[in-house]
């Protein structure tokens, strides 16, 4: 083997972000995609072994590699290849792509093992014995059994445990005096944990498929038996079609062939029915990688995937980078959903998108499900890119729930200055006369949106972000009194007498989000039984399920919520949904906020009459023509898609183009907008010009987020593969062009949200 080795070190250091040549030591024996810890200036930092070399680069002085870490299984080499590709799709640095490999905690010894106490002498043994016969002289007997014991252990300390199962529990008293008195050291001991303890194995037998699913699965059954290449899978099935029990069975015939399978849903906490369906029907074979593990067990579950002692892994985004051996299947379920993106930490990729590429590289079928798929996937069955099954009816022939929309000019007009309409306020008290449930959802938390001051026109800002406060009520049973709030930066500010611009003190509170939803609902019905599901509710652990579990025994007759009740919630006494003000995400300036909208309406309407009783949706809204609305009000999805995409074929949006946007944010508004305008510049002035648009520099529609400038220059182009290179050349040398050390440069190939 080669005496060099090419190491991507793990550093999140500008210019780290390379190769390093290191020297092997004699005896050590590497493979590819194995752990080291390397010397990296005057630090120990780990690395990942990705390939010999056969001569160092000439001039530098090449340092050996310290130690191969052997409690870290090495990277597979499909994988590593996976990281190369999302580095150069997504313009970032190798190295950290592959720190997607792994996870986070498992660069920390301690978060590998389990630490557990342990003793060995602090004194010569001789000296020790004499003690001993000295205390037992004094009747201190246990207090010399237990340094007895830890003498005649001569394989290094003695774990605490051990000590107290052969003296008794009273054995652990007596170690802190002998600590004390300098006989004893105490340390900590590294255990691997035993990853399979307390798990217990369930089974559900599977139903009978409904002829929409045997359909559905005998297609993709189809797919899986062709060899080579396959193209991905859509499962468009209206809510309540029943999904999930294809992609169950569908992982069922993977699993039957030798393969694994990778289910990845948008929210692990929001989505606790959907996860346990999969512990149900497949018990101990099931992985779930989610927000709540600890470090340690996080780092356990990818070791029992690695080992392949699991075959199938449910997670989030990340998941798709879970070590199976040969994975046969990854799914998407609501493959539409934009917590697939990696927006805030860089590589900003997609797992639809790497989820694509790995099932084309390991021969694995890729199955998207949504009842409303991405425009941009629905868009591909168009062109025969990806196949496409329709699931057109739920389960059992139940009805989709009629949606009634409800015109709030219309309801001003009338008098009525409540957010709830009378059609709403009438089904609400019915629902409550059948004993039946409701889910009522605002995509905006909060009591107030926002504060205005009527003198100068001006809302009350956050002084560290271009955005207005929002009003809170006190929390009960919580310290806070009322407060006005960013929901960007959790700045608190107390609530205004007079304005802060004019001093005026006539100020007005408007806008309504999920609390005032709750106060006025509470007024109107004070009989209702009501729970509320938003970040606020939501901070502690374990909350989001505390809530779904109550609702779903019946201990409330009313669940209000953001965006977290309109995902995959399935309640079989819900037969009333509300949208309180549909419009919310309509106006953003967002090329997604008319698809994103009409994605919330018809998600949020198909949690009603999933039951034995037929539902019914209650959508109020100031714009009842739009498009977005008025095809969800008719659970129509084609007649949406038509109607959008030739929108977007207009505005030359998604498919149409590719956008990559380069965000600059700093602290100092004139540096930030000089790096901008430089990024414009640099890239217009690549030779042979940059194959696209380029729009901007320019603020950015968040202008200020946490008390920094941001800017951006958009770029637009048809072909991605062809603007990523020219990018990645005109940005390069970061360190010798950008003027400003302190404004950082973030890309985002494929932005999700361009604010
Ligand atoms: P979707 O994900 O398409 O909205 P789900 O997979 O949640 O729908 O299914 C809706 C409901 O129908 C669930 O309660 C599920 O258990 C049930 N269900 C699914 N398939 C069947 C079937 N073949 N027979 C009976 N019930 C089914
Ligand atoms: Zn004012
Ligand atoms: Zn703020």
């Amino acid at each position: 083997m080669s005496r060099y080795a090419q190491v991507a070190v793990d550093l999140a250091a500008e210019g780290a972000d390379r190769l390093f040549t290191y020297l092997v030591p004699a005896a050590m024996e590497l493979v590819p995609g194995n752990w080291v810890q390397v010397p990296f200036g005057p630090r120990q930092v780990i690395g990942c072994y990705i390939a010999p070399v056969e001569r160092p680069p000439a001039g530098v002085q090449i340092k050996a590699i310290s130690a191969l870490i052997t409690d870290l299984p090495p990277l597979p080499p499909d994988l590593i290849e996976l990281a190369r590709w999302v580095a150069d799709r997504y313009l970032t640095p190798f190295a950290a792509a592959l720190r997607l490999l792994i996870p986070a905690a498992a660069r920390r010894r301690q978060v590998r093992e389990k630490l557990v106490a342990a003793l060995e002498l602090a004194v010569p043994t001789a000296t020790a014995l004499a003690v001993a016969d000295k205390l037992e002289q004094q009747r201190a007997g246990l207090r010399a059994r237990v340094l007895r014991l830890v003498a005649k252990h001569d394989s290094g300390p003695l774990p605490m445990h051990v000590i107290a199962a052969e003296l008794g529990q009273h054995a652990r008293t007596v170690v802190g005096r002998l600590v004390a008195d300098g006989l004893l050291h105490r340390r900590e001991l590294g255990v691997r944990r035993d990853p399979l303890a307390g798990r217990v194995a369930v089974a559900t037998p599977p139903p009978v498929l409904t002829a929409g699913q045997a359909a559905a699965l005998r297609a993709v059954e189809q797919v899986l038996d062709q060899p080579g290449a396959r193209l991905p899978v859509l499962l468009h099935g209206v809510t309540g079609s029943g999904k999930t029990e294809v992609y169950l069975q569908s992982i069922a015939r993977v699993l039957a062939r030798g393969r694994q399978a990778i289910v990845l849903v948008p929210e692990i906490a929001l989505t606790p029915q959907t996860v346990a369906r999969f512990r149900a029907r497949f018990g101990e074979q099931v992985a779930v990688l989610h927000s709540a593990l600890s470090e340690g067990e996080r780092f356990d579950e990818w070791i029992r995937i690695r080992q392949a002692n699991v075959q199938i892994v449910v997670g989030a985004r990340s998941a798709v980078f879970a070590p199976c051996p040969d994975p046969g299947l990854i799914v998407l379920d609501e493959e539409h959903e934009g917590t697939y993106k990696q927006a805030d930490m860089a590589p900003a990729y997609h797992a639809r998108e790497v989820a694509e590429e790995r099932c084309r590289r390991s021969g694995a079928l890729l199955l998207l499900g949504s009842a409303t798929p991405a425009v941009e996937t629905y868009w591909r069955t168009e062109q025969a890119d990806v196949l496409r099954v329709e699931l057109p009816e739920r389960v059992d022939g139940r009805a989709l729930p009629p949606v009634q929309v409800v015109d709030m000019r219309e309801e001003l007009r009338a008098f009525n200055r409540s957010i709830f309409s009378q059609a709403l306020q009438s089904e609400i008290r019915q629902t409550l006369a059948d004993g039946e449930q409701a889910i009522l959802f605002l995509n905006r938390r909060g009591y107030n949106t926002f504060v205005l001051c009527r003198s100068c026109g001006e809302a009350v800002q956050c002084p560290h972000c271009a955005v207005a406060l929002t009003y809170h009520l006190p929390a009960p049973g919580h310290p806070q009194p009322e407060r006005l709030e960013c929901h960007y930066c959790n700045h608190l500010a107390p609530v205004p007498r007079i304005c802060p611009g004019c001093k005026s003190k006539h100020i007005r509170y408007l806008g309504a989000g999920t609390e005032r939803v709750e106060d006025e609902l509470r007024r109107l019905f004070p009989e209702l039984r009501v729970l509320r599901m938003d970040v606020d509710t939501t901070r502690r652990k374990g909350a989001h399920a505390e809530i779904l579990d109550a609702f779903g025994r019946g201990e409330a007759d009313v669940l209000i919520g953001t965006q977290m009740v309109a995902k995959g919630l399935d309640f079989g006494r819900v037969t009333l949904v509300g949208v309180i003000l549909a419009d919310t995400t309509l106006n953003l300036p967002d090329f997604r906020s008319a698809e994103r909208t009409f994605q919330l309406v018809t998600q949020v309407a198909g949690r009603a009459g999933r039951g034995e009783r037929p539902g019914r949706v209650v959508v109020q809204t100031y714009q009842p023509e739009h498009p977005a609305i008025s095809s969800a009000a008719r659970h129509d999805y084609h007649a949406f898609f038509r109607e959008h995409i030739e929108w977007r074929r207009a505005m030359g949006y998604p498919p149409f183009s590719e956008y990559i946007r380069v965000l600059l944010v700093g602290q100092d508004q004139a540096q930030v907008a000089e790096t901008a305008a430089a990024v414009a510049e640099r890239v217009s002035a690549v030779s042979g010009g940059f194959p696209g648009e380029v729009i901007g520099p320019m603020a950015a529609p968040l202008a200020r987020l946490r008390g920094q400038h941001r800017h951006h220059v958009l770029l637009q182009g048809t072909e991605r593969a062809a603007m990523v290179p020219v990018l990645w050349r005109a940005l390069r040398g970061a360190a010798k062009w950008k003027r400003h050390k302190e404004v950082r440069l973030s890309v985002d190939v494929g932005p999700y949200s361009i604010l």
